[in-house]
């Protein structure tokens, strides 16, 4: 750190991203990455002619994604917004709408602490219930803006769509920001309450169920004006935020034989969690049902840590959280199947030399 960093930031802790090793080749189960590539569609639209035009500035309203994705999600183009990734667009939220605090849950997305020490935000944290589900009746309490993973993260469970409207009308005055980075595998979105409440902002990412953590391409919906004050952010800081590679992979992601091949892959990822979660049951292991691409698994005879840096030995990454309430677990991505059984296979040895 340098004596010349502001003070207020001198304390400032940062996000820790899951690792991106390069050291050797592992099966990498620990940042909740696609494991299958993006749609034909997508590949194709990032070609040698848009690689031409890079020479100029992309569109910075971003016309015609937003109008593709208001027609997939059934609101108007007036109704979304698109950035840099969703960490953008929560980094946006947390600027823009945060002046009373923000309450967010004290295990969810590692993300949420940071931006509110980042902007001075008072936080009020919600514990999550002693099964690790979401204290609905606690966020319909706060008088703070409410932040919400749903499916949350690193759990993998999710509040139904009736419990997300009780907090949304529970706080009228105040923004529920609805993070459903994980929603395509099995989730309900609140999307379409996005037109009955004014607000609510419900944001999605390419990250995770489209194979593009690599583009860096989120969105939110929401009332007009809640997407205004976010565009007043955007172009007070990059109006260019999006490049128009990633610009025409998002389109391309939404044509429909994209949106056949996502369902398709999306559906063979919910089947491959369904058959780890029984293998894994099966020898021991206890696991969080989830809705997302992700378990939450403790195997009760050993160490959260200890199993984290077993299974790195054996080449496989998984990602695990010191923090205490959920230190005996470790958070596994869904993988391919082959992946996913050899996974099994390793923590079924583990458990094996344990006896
Ligand atoms: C991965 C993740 C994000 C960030 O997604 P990007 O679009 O890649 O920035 C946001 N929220 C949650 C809960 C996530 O797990």
């Amino acid at each position: 750190m340098s004596r010349f960093l502001s003070k207020k930031l001198s304390s400032l802790e940062a996000y820790t991203p899951g690792e991106q090793p390069r050291d050797k080749k592992y099966i990498k189960l620990n940042t909740n990455e696609f494991p299958y590539p993006p749609a034909p569609d997508v590949v194709a639209a990032v070609n040698a002619d848009e690689m031409r035009a890079l020479r100029l500035y992309p569109d910075p309203t971003g016309a015609e994604l937003k109008a593709r994705l208001a027609e997939v999600y059934g609101v108007g183009s007036e109704n979304v917004f698109i950035s840099n990734g969703s960490d953008d667009i929560l980094n946006f939220s947390f600027m823009a709408f945060c002046e009373n605090g923000a309450a967010y849950a004290d295990i969810t997305y590692g993300f949420y602490p940071v931006f509110a020490e980042l902007y001075g935000i008072n936080s009020k944290i919600i514990p999550l219930k002693s099964d690790l589900t979401l204290d609905v009746d606690e966020f319909c309490r706060t008088d703070s803006t409410c932040v919400i993973a749903n499916p949350n993260a690193p759990t993998g469970l999710a509040i139904s769509l009736e419990d997300v409207e009780r907090i949304v009308s529970a706080n009228e005055n105040r923004v529920v920001v609805v993070d459903e980075a994980y929603v395509d595998f099995g989730g309900e979105s609140a999307v379409s309450l996005t037109k009955k409440y004014k607000n609510l902002l419900v944001c999605q990412t390419y990250s995770k169920s489209r194979g593009m953590a690599g583009a860096r391409l989120g969105f939110a919906i929401g009332d007009a004006a809640l997407i205004a004050d976010l565009e007043l952010i955007k172009y007070s800081t990059n109006p260019y935020n999006l490049d128009r590679l990633t610009l025409a992979a998002g389109v391309a992601a939404l044509s429909d034989g994209s949106r056949l091949y996502y369902a398709e892959k999306q559906s063979e990822l919910m089947a491959t969690r369904e058959r780890t979660t029984a293998a894994l049951t099966a020898i021991g292991a206890e696991v969080i049902p989830s809705l997302a691409n992700f378990i939450f698994v403790k195997i009760p005879s050993i160490d959260g840590a200890e199993l984290n840096a077993k299974l790195r030995e054996r080449g496989i990454l998984v990602r695990h959280f010191k923090t205490e309430r959920i230190k005996d677990y470790n958070r596994i991505s869904i993988g391919t199947p082959e992946e996913m059984a050899t996974l099994v296979c390793e923590i079924e040895k583990i458990i094996g030399e344990r006896k």
